[in-house]
């Protein structure tokens, strides 16, 4: 808690005082107010808005959704708050220009969570649009929109989202969410690497700043770099994110607690409570995902009445060590290793339990690294990349062997970091043609990591020649919209020609489809 001379200090010193028309307006401002380290809305005046960060919503409920903001009227230096705890007032309306009011309330913004705010609101209609919108002081955020989800069990006959992952913003603009947002989806899936931990680098088309992210202070002006993207902003305001995160967010191909370089594990797991810290204070996530030191829940589950039930996974925090040393490499013994995991115990157990009792007509699971295992060795070698569920084939077969023997209705893994599009039939023998497909997998290509990215068929047919499970491969930049019905699900992977320059417009590579009770996806538009 700071008392008053902390503030006239802040305000003496704070580069960021300018932000402010007198800083805290304090001849309005009790000091023992002051002393309990609350300034209420109306306490305050901003010279440039604290919204540059925008507005999401999330985690939606039959009853509730998330909705976050971060006030930080300068951005990139701090974020440009005092350090006191400051009262946010939000509202949410069934209309998009906030006259029919539905609900409202008041938050506190926390200096010590980087003055970010998480309202778990509820009291609200299952299945229904609702816009939202904060105010703090003189200032109003933008209006974002979202919605809840159906009932429970409730049967419904059309689901669209839309799933996405990888966006280094030195590498490229975000212009895939400028068509994605202008899109009618009920919900966003993001697969992680939502921001990039490396170092800026030079001559690249744009700069997100900084060393290698190691400290609080260095991972939130990195989120803060990414999250003043006005098309990501779009794309947030338009409707909920469901989030999870992959290894960027916190270190390269990092394994629970063993980082890439494998530093102390003290020392990584301060770092990867500092990572998780800045995640939470820049996502749509409610209390529940609320990190507790190194900790962060972020596997759960979403329904979509009786619909679709989607399974979120997380393969970073729980796994063993990748295998074998990094990269591409021939399998040795530990691929193989019955105790090594991806998602440790708890969760999959969890998994597993989920999927037995589910009585959707199709079971999702959002999750970060491939699942079909890519031969990708030269000639006769063999080679996987064991970052991916290939380096733990023991807890790959265990999952595809439930899915295969107890068949919970149409099993569709949705799947991020590969900077590639891919659609793949899972099988518990993948090499072996005669075994059958039980589950399909859909991977979407990065946002803008990798650059512009090009046209996939060459590599395709050395790739599907040596691994005749691989449908569909293509390594320009997009996201993957999709559709449910009890039918059928349709993916249409959408792309775009370059992400180096604004303005790329979009385009459907291809589309495919998982008909109901077919395990497989059939390619029905593209070539
Ligand atoms: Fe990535
Ligand atoms: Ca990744």
């Amino acid at each position: 808690m700071r008392n008053r001379g902390s503030i006239d200090a802040w305000l003496r010193t704070s580069v960021s005082r300018r932000t402010f028309l007198g800083g805290l307006a304090l001849g309005s401002v009790a000091p023992t107010r002051l002393s309990g380290a609350l300034a209420s809305a109306r306490d305050l005046r901003f010279q440039t808005s604290p919204f540059t960060l925008g507005v999401a919503s999330g985690d939606p409920t039959s009853e509730g959704v998330v909705l976050w903001t971060r006030l930080a009227p300068d951005p990139l230096h701090g974020g440009g708050m005092p350090p006191v705890d400051v009262e946010v007032t939000w509202l949410m309306a069934t209309d998009e220009r906030m006259a029919k009011v539905a609900r409202r309330g008041r938050t506190v913004a926390r200096a010590e969570w980087a003055h970010s705010v998480h309202v778990d609101a509820d009291g609200l209609e299952p299945a229904r649009w609702y816009w939202y919108q904060f105010r703090v002081g003189n200032e109003l955020s933008p209006v974002g929109r979202t919605r809840t989800l159906p009932r429970d069990g409730a049967e419904i006959d059309r689901l669209r989202f839309a799933f996405a992952s990888c966006q280094n913003y030195e590498m490229g603009y975000f212009t895939a969410y400028q068509h994605a947002a202008a899109e009618d989806l009920d919900v966003m899936f993001h697969l992680g690497d939502y921001i990039y931990e490396s170092a800026g680098m030079p001559g690249r088309v744009r700069s997100h700043g900084g060393p290698e992210l190691t400290t609080l202070a260095d991972y939130r002006s990195r989120y803060a770099a990414y999250k003043t993207d006005p098309d990501l902003q779009a794309a947030h305001a338009a409707f909920p994110w469901i989030v999870v995160s992959d290894d960027h967010e916190v270190d390269n191909n990092y394994a629970a607690e063993r980082s890439e370089r494998n530093d102390p594990v003290d020392a990584f797991l301060a770092r990867r409570a500092a990572a998780y810290q800045a995640y939470y204070e820049h996502m749509p996530l409610g209390r529940s995902s609320r990190p507790k030191g190194p900790s962060l829940r972020l596997y759960r589950r979403f329904s979509f009445g009786s619909l679709a039930s989607f399974f979120v996974l997380d393969t970073r925090q729980f796994r063993t060590d990748q295998p074998c040393g990094d990269g591409a490499r021939a399998p040795c013994p530990a691929v193989f290793d019955p105790h090594a995991t991806l998602l440790g115990q708890r969760q999959e157990r969890w998994l597993i339990d989920g999927l037995a009792r589910s009585r959707a007509g199709w079971n999702v699971l959002p999750q970060q690294v491939m699942m079909a295992p890519v031969d990708g060795g030269p000639g006769s070698e063999t080679r996987y990349a064991m970052d991916q569920w290939a380096g733990y084939a023991a807890a790959r077969r265990r999952l595809l062997e439930f899915i295969g023997t107890r068949r919970p209705s149409n099993s569709v893994v949705l799947t991020g970091d590969s900077h590639s599009n891919w659609v793949n039939d899972l099988k518990v023998e993948a090499a072996d043609e005669t075994s059958p497909v039980v589950a399909t997998e859909l991977v979407g290509t990065s946002i803008s990591s990798g650059g512009d990215g090009f046209d996939g068929r060459d590599v395709f047919s050395s790739v599907a020649a040596k691994n005749p499970f691989v449908k569909f491969y293509n390594a320009q930049r997009g996201y993957v919209s999709c559709e449910i019905t009890p039918k059928e699900m349709r993916a249409h992977y959408r792309v775009l020609d370059y992400v180096t320059d604004r303005g790329a417009p979009r385009t459907t590579r291809a589309v495919f489809v998982v008909e109901d009770g077919r395990p497989g996806a059939q390619q029905v538009e593209g070539t």
